[in-house]
């Protein structure tokens, strides 16, 4: 603590804790002040940026952490993102496909097992037509009509967003991955753009889904400017759900040699979007949990308030391998259930079983004002 203040007494506080305070306060910080924090953060001060970021998710959301089962129901993609391990020009890829009703069983186990949301996730596999997209989320809504259906499979129409939306689907994940054309560009071949991904993001709100945007930290060629231009840019979008995680990398893809993110980036940029979304929905990932053993701890304690138990079935677990090391891969889903409740209870928060609907302005849905995606 430096800087008494002589004529009070009082402990002014300077640099970065003056920083870590005014973004509390006004839940932004100039983009100087904000690139000055990031690069210049010292250990001790981030503990204090953390105690703070874990308050303000705690006015919200208390010490409750949600649960969402994690179902990766296909690594068949499409695309050839250049950092994922189920990039189609990756032929060691051993590739599989869930039944509808393989899916829905896990749905029913998970729901024996306290989970309230399903999030169903995949790469970008046409095999599942909208159809069966809306057959299957429809399914789910009627075995479990106090569940909530998420979607996490990529690029689509916006007629195949809305066909989702009338099915059931209330809630869709895709990262924006970088804000910045050049960036995105590096790390996706040149079929995929930025523009294509905030036109999805668009889309799905327009429709009225909770949406989730992020991106990796520590991605191949990611500069601290990129990084603001990410914060910025969800500041002005205003998701109701944020994933971010490291990113870590795969042996068979053209990444594989380049260094993955790092846990201290990771959870000072956690605690930075809590303090800029005090009610959003903020994940501590499985990547997180790979870096590090107690990494989704350490999230938890950093702002995040969702944690993503896998129930897909065992046997296809070790082939969704988006990187290497990936946790997890061989629990059942009761295991990681348990596992997750009492990682959660030992630092002193306790996952519930709730949908865990957002509490980001609902009004902002189905708006184009403030998306910052026009
Ligand atoms: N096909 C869907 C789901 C992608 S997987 C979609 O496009 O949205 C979900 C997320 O995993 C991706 O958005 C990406 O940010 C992350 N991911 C992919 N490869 C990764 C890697 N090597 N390290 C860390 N995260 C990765």
């Amino acid at each position: 603590m430096k800087g008494r203040d002589k004529m009070t007494g009082t402990l002014a506080r300077s640099g970065n804790l003056a920083r870590i305070d005014r973004l509390r306060a006004e839940s932004t910080l100039p983009r100087e002040e904000m690139r000055t924090l990031l690069l210049t953060l010292t250990e001790e001060e981030a503990q204090y940026l953390y105690e703070n970021a874990d308050a303000v998710r705690r006015q919200h959301y208390g010490r409750d952490v949600y649960l969402r089962g994690l179902i990766e129901f296909t690594n068949f993609c499409r695309n050839d993102c250049l950092y994922c391990g189920i990039r189609r020009s990756n032929r060691k890829a051993d590739r599989y496909r869930l039944s509808e009703e393989e899916i829905l069983e896990c749905c029913d186990r998970g729901y024996a097992l306290g989970l309230r949301t399903f999030v169903l996730q995949g790469g970008e596999d046409p095999f599942f037509t909208d159809k069966m997209i809306c057959r299957i989320v429809s399914g789910i809504r009627t075995g479990h009509p106090d569940c909530a259906v998420t979607l996490s499979i990529g690029e689509r129409p916006r007629k195949s967003y809305e066909a989702f939306f009338r099915a059931g689907a209330e809630r869709y994940l895709l990262r924006h991955e970088t804000f910045d054309p050049a960036h995105y560009r590096l790390l996706h071949p040149a079929e995929l753009t930025i523009e294509n991904r905030l036109r999805c993001l668009r889309d799905l709100r327009e429709t009225g889904f909770q949406v989730g945007c992020g991106m990796m930290v520590g991605s191949p060629f990611q500069t601290v400017d990129h990084v603001l231009e990410d914060l910025y840019f969800m500041e002005t979008f205003r998701p109701h759900m944020i994933g971010i995680g490291p990113f870590i990398p795969h042996a068979d893809t053209p990444f594989k040699d380049r260094p993955a993110g790092t846990l201290e980036d990771t959870l000072h940029l956690l605690a930075v979007i809590r303090l800029m979304h005090p009610r959003v929905l903020l994940p501590a990932t499985t990547a997180l949990g790979t870096i590090h053993p107690l990494g989704r701890e350490m999230g938890i304690r950093a702002g995040a308030n969702v944690v993503m138990p896998n129930l897909s079935p065992a046997g296809v677990r070790g082939k969704y391998m988006l990187y290497d090391g990936k946790i997890c891969t061989g629990d059942e889903a009761v295991q990681c259930r348990r596992c997750m409740q009492e990682r959660m209870a030992k630092i002193g928060y306790r996952v519930v079983v709730s949908r865990g609907d957002s509490l980001v302005d609902r009004r902002d849905r189905g708006t184009e004002k403030g998306s910052g995606v026009s």
